[in-house]
C-alpha cells in the first residue's frame, strides 16, 4: 500500500491555526503512508498538479487530502486522482478547516485535532476498495412545483428548449403572488400586463402541461428517474367542459371569502379568482356551497351552458415520470393579525396589509382601483370615503426577533415607496402620506432613486422610528411612535394604515420538502446546496430550486433566477445516461435472514427479494436505485448490509486509530 498526504495551508485559512508544514511531516509516520507535501493552496492548478505528479512519481494507490470540507471539493480532488490513472475512490478528505482552524484560537490545540483526522483518514483510506459508477437512462421530461412568475419562467425556458415540462399548481389558476399585483417597483409597469402574455404563452406551449388545483401527493426515484404522484383535487367542475363563461359564479346565491383580493372582497361558492386566470375554470369552494351544506340550489348546474357541473367528482391521482423537478412554491405574506397584538389585531377596519392594498389599487381589483376607508366599505347609507392620511409601516414580520422572524423580507421597503406613490397619484397629492421606517434597504438597480422619487417629487414622509400602538379613537386610527432621528413622540391621526407585512415561507413547504427529501431552514424556506457555488441546486440530486421559496426575492432576483434553473436543468437534460454513485449498499446474502427490514425502510426501494437457487429468497439491492442513503445498513438486525466506500470495518478502524494510538 503507498498512501500519498496532502495538507492543505488554503492561504492562511488553515496554516494561521494549524501546522500544516509540521503535521504533513508526522502524517509521513503513519502506516502505508510514503509521501506527504503542504501545498499552500491544494485545490489550485499548481496544487491539483502537485497530486498528479506525486501519484506517477511515487506509484501511489491512495490519496489523502487534509484541507477544507468534502461538501467543497470533494468532486475536484476526485477528479485530480482519476486525472493521474487512479480509481477516484481511492480517495478520503479530512476537513482540517471548517473541523479545526475555523474553530480553534489556539494553535497546537487545532494542529493535534488536525492530525487526529488525517490519522483517521489514513485509516480510512486503508480499507477502500475501487469502486466503479453505474449508468441509468435520463428521462427528458421536468416537473415544475408552483405557477407563480418563478415557476413560469422557468417551464417557458426548458418548454422552448424542447423539453416537455408538467407545471403543478395548487391554486386553480398559475401566477402567484404577481398576479395579485397592481404595479411593480421600481418602474410602475402594469403586473399583469407583462405577466398576463407570459401564463398565455405558458398555457399555449406545446411542451408544458398546466396542471392547476393539483398537489405533489408522493415522490419516488433518484435524478434521471423520479415516479411522482400528483393529487388532482376535486374542482366540482368538469373542466374539459368549462368555459369560463363566469356565469355561474354570476348568478351563485352563496357568498365566501375572496382569497385573491385577501378578503377585502367577498366572492361566490362557485368562483373564478379574476379574468385573466390561466386555465380560466371553475371551481366550487364546497364549504360555502348551499347544495353541499344545505342539500338544496344547484343555480350552478341549471345556468352551465357547458353541462360541466359534477357534484359527485372526487380527487383523482396521476402517477407521472420526470428526470428533475423544479420546486417554485414561492412565498406567503406573513400572518400579522397573530403577532402584533399592539395594532389591533386584525379588528381594526381601517389596519390592512400590503398586499390587500394591492388589490385596492388594482384597477380590476374589489374597489375598481379606487382607494377607500375599508370602515366606509360595504355599508348601508355609508359613501365610501377616501383616505386623506395614509400611514405605512415597514418591517412587520421582518427583522423582528420578537415575532420569530430576524431576517429582512427584502421587498417591503421598496413595495412601500411604490404604494405611497401610488396613493398620490390615485387620491391626490395633498394626501398626507407617512412612511415608518428602520433602515430603507434600496438595493436594487435604480431602486435608491425610485425612494428618493418617492421622498422627493411626491413628498411621502418618511419616520425614521418604529409604531409602538395603532387604535381607534374618534373615526380615525392613532398612530403613536417613536421619531429617533428627532428623539421625540409622534402622533398621527390616520385613516388608513397599511402594514408592510414581511415574506415566509408558502404554506405546507415544510411537508413538500420532506416528500422531496430536500432540506429547509429553519422559517420553511428550501436550503440550496451550497449559498455562491451551487445556489440554485438542493441537495438531493435532481432537485433544483427557483423564486421566493428559497428567500425572499423581488420579481427581477426572481426571474433571473429562474432562467438560470432552467440553464442548470438543461445541463442535467442535455445527457442521454448518467453516472450513479458506487457508494451503494450490498447484502452478504449468507448472512441475510430475510426479515425484509431493509425493503420496509429504503425510501427508494432499492432492496428486492432475490431468488438463490436452492429457492430461498434473500435481500438484493438493485444497484441503479440505491442512493446509498445507508438506511437499510443500520436498520438491518444481522448487520449483514454494508455500504460500498464506507465499510463498517473502516468506520471502526477510523476510532481505533483515533482513541488508542
Ligand atoms: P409566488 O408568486 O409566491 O408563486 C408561487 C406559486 O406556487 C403560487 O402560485 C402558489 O400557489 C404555488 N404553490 C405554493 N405551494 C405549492 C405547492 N405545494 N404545490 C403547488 N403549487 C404551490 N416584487 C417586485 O419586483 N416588484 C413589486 O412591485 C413587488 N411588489 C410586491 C408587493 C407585495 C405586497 C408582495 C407581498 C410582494 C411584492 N413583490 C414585488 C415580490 C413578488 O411578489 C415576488 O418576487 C414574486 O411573487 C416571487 O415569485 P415566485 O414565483 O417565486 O412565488
Ligand atoms: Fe353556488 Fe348553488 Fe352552485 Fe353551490 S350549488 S356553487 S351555492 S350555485
Ligand atoms: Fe435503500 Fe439501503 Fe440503498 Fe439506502 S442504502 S437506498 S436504504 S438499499
Amino acid at each position: 500500500m503507498r498512501i500519498g498526504v496532502f495538507v492543505c495551508h488554503c492561504g492562511t485559512n488553515i496554516a494561521a491555526t494549524v501546522d500544516s508544514e509540521g503535521i504533513a511531516a508526522r502524517a509521513g509516520e503513519l502506516k502505508g503512508v510514503v509521501h506527504t507535501e503542504d501545498i499552500i493552496y491544494t485545490c489550485s492548478e499548481p496544487g491539483q498538479h502537485a497530486i498528479q505528479q506525486a501519484i506517477r512519481e511515487k506509484n501511489l494507490d491512495r490519496v489523502v487530502v487534509a484541507a477544507c470540507s468534502p461538501h467543497m471539493h470533494e468532486v475536484t480532488f476526485r477528479r485530480t486522482v482519476e486525472g493521474a490513472g487512479l480509481n477516484p475512490y481511492l480517495f478520503e478528505m479530512a476537513n482540517i478547516r471548517e473541523h479545526c482552524s475555523w474553530i480553534h484560537p489556539d494553535k497546537p490545540e487545532g494542529s493535534e485535532k488536525a492530525y487526529d483526522l488525517i490519522k483517521m483518514a489514513v485509516a480510512k483510506v486503508r480499507d477502500l476498495e475501487p469502486l466503479y459508477a453505474n449508468e441509468v437512462e435520463v428521462n427528458k421530461d421536468v416537473l415544475v412545483i408552483g405557477g407563480g412568475v418563478a415557476g413560469i419562467q422557468t417551464a417557458l425556458d426548458l418548454a422552448e428548449a424542447g423539453l416537455k415540462v408538467t407545471v403543478v399548481e395548487k391554486e386553480t389558476t398559475i401566477g402567484g403572488t404577481m398576479a395579485q399585483l397592481d404595479k411593480t417597483f421600481p418602474t410602475i409597469d402594469c403586473s399583469a400586463c407583462i405577466l398576463t402574455p407570459r401564463m398565455v404563452d405558458c398555457s399555449q406551449h406545446e411542451n408544458i402541461e398546466i396542471m392547476a388545483y393539483s398537489e405533489i401527493d408522493r415522490v419516488q426515484g433518484y435524478v434521471g428517474n423520479f415516479t411522482v404522484d400528483i393529487r388532482k383535487k376535486a374542482s366540482m367542475v368538469d373542466w374539459d367542459k368549462c368555459i369560463g363563461c363566469e356565469l355561474c359564479q354570476q348568478k351563485c346565491p352563496a357568498k365566501a371569502p375572496d382569497a385573491f383580493n385577501e378578503g377585502i372582497a367577498t366572492t361566490k361558492a362557485i368562483y373564478i379568482p379574476f379574468p385573466q386566470a390561466v386555465p380560466k375554470k371553475a371551481a366550487i369552494q364546497v364549504d360555502y356551497c348551499r347544495w353541499f351544506q344545505e342539500g338544496k340550489c344547484r343555480v350552478c348546474e341549471r345556468v352551465c351552458p357547458a353541462d360541466a357541473i359534477d357534484y359527485e367528482q372526487q380527487d383523482e391521482f396521476v402517477q407521472k415520470e420526470f428526470g428533475a423537478i423544479v420546486v417554485a412554491t414561492g412565498q406567503d405574506v406573513f400572518p400579522w393579525e397573530d403577532y402584533y397584538h399592539e395594532y389591533g389585531s386584525g379588528r381594526i377596519p381601517d389596519v390592512i396589509s400590503g398586499l390587500q392594498y394591492e388589490r385596492m389599487l388594482n384597477a380590476s381589483g374589489p374597489t375598481h382601483g379606487h382607494v377607500l376607508r375599508p370602515s366606509t366599505m360595504g355599508q348601508k347609507d355609508v359613501e365610501p370615503e377616501e383616505p386623506k392620511t395614509v400611514v405605512f409601516i415597514q418591517c412587520i414580520g421582518s427583522r423582528d426577533e420578537s415575532v420569530g422572524r430576524p431576517y429582512c423580507s427584502n421587498v417591503c421597503c421598496m413595495y412601500t415607496a411604490k404604494q405611497a406613490i401610488l396613493t398620490k397619484d390615485h387620491v391626490g397629492m395633498e394626501t398626507e402620506v407617512y412612511v415608518f421606517y428602520i433602515d430603507i434597504r434600496a438595493f436594487g438597480k435604480g431602486y435608491e432613486e425610485f425612494v428618493k422619487r418617492a421622498q422627493t417629487e411626491f413628498a411621502v414622509k418618511y419616520v425614521r422610528g418604529r409604531v409602538s400602538k395603532l387604535y381607534e379613537e374618534r373615526g380615525k386610527v392613532k398612530v403613536r411612535g417613536m421619531d429617533t432621528l428627532l428623539g421625540k413622540q409622534v402622533e398621527i391621526d390616520a385613516d388608513l394604515v397599511v402594514l408592510a407585512s414581511g415574506i415566509t415561507a408558502a404554506d405546507g413547504a415544510s411537508e413538500l420538502a420532506q416528500r422531496l427529501n430536500i432540506s429547509y431552514d429553519q422559517y420553511g424556506f428550501f436550503k440550496e446546496s451550497h449559498p455562491k457555488l451551487r445556489p440554485l441546486e438542493t441537495n438531493t440530486a435532481g432537485i433544483f430550486l427557483a423564486g421566493a421559496c428559497q428567500a425572499p426575492k423581488d420579481i427581477p432576483t426572481t426571474v433571473a433566477q429562474a432562467s438560470g434553473t432552467a440553464a442548470k436543468v438543461l445541463g442535467l437534460l442535455a445527457k442521454d445516461k448518467l453516472k450513479t454513485s458506487p457508494m451503494i449498499a450490498r447484502v452478504d446474502q449468507n448472512r441475510c435472514v430475510s426479515c425484509w427490514k431493509c425493503i420496509e425502510v429504503c425510501p427508494f426501494s432499492a432492496p428486492e427479494k432475490e431468488e438463490l437457487r436452492d429457492g430461498s429468497y434473500k435481500s438484493h439491492i438493485i444497484e441503479t436505485v440505491c442512493q446509498g442513503c445507508g438506511i437499510c445498513v443500520a436498520t438491518c438486525p444481522v448487520n449483514c448490509i454494508d455500504l460500498k466506500g464506507f465499510g463498517t470495518q473502516s468506520v471502526l478502524d477510523q476510532i481505533e486509530e483515533v482513541l488508542l494510538t
